[in-house]
């Protein structure tokens, strides 16, 4: 299968891994979107959210887990955990992946920060 996540959790491409185990990997996204911007992916295929099954409710835990703890490393204290699902939902790479998403610290740029934002800015 061509997938990228798959090469990259195999090793056949590099990127900017930050942490990995036997199920789990996390690398910086190649075109961030906020000042933080990781991605957390699953080493197994799953296509998204939405093809999820029975087995996988540890590996979605670990991805949240493995999210929790970057954050908690990098110093964040707020932050986005993002799952797009199916290309009406934003998803373009069909290898489930939790964004990671924060460092805003100007009040500006939380207020524009990517939708859904805090509701002051409704
Ligand atoms: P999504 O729209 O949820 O499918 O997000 C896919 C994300 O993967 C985007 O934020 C891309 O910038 C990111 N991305 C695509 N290719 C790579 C890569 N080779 N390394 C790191 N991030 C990537
Ligand atoms: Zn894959």
């Amino acid at each position: 299968m061509d997938c990228i996540f798959c090469k990259i959790a195999k090793k056949e491409i590099s990127a900017g891994i930050v942490y990995e185990d036997d199920r789990v990997m996390a690398f910086k996204d190649i075109r961030p979107s906020a000042p933080v911007h990781y991605l957390v992916i699953p080493k197994e295929h799953i296509q998204s959210i939405a093809h999820l099954e029975g087995n996988h409710r540890d590996i979605l835990s670990a991805l949240i887990y493995t999210a929790k703890d970057l954050a908690v490393k990098l110093g964040l204290t707020g932050y986005k955990l993002v799952f797009n699902v199916g290309r009406e939902g934003g998803q373009v790479i069909d290898h489930l992946h939790l964004h990671l998403l924060g460092g805003w610290t100007k009040k500006a740029d939380i207020e524009t920060m990517p939708h859904p934002g805090p509701l002051s800015s409704y």
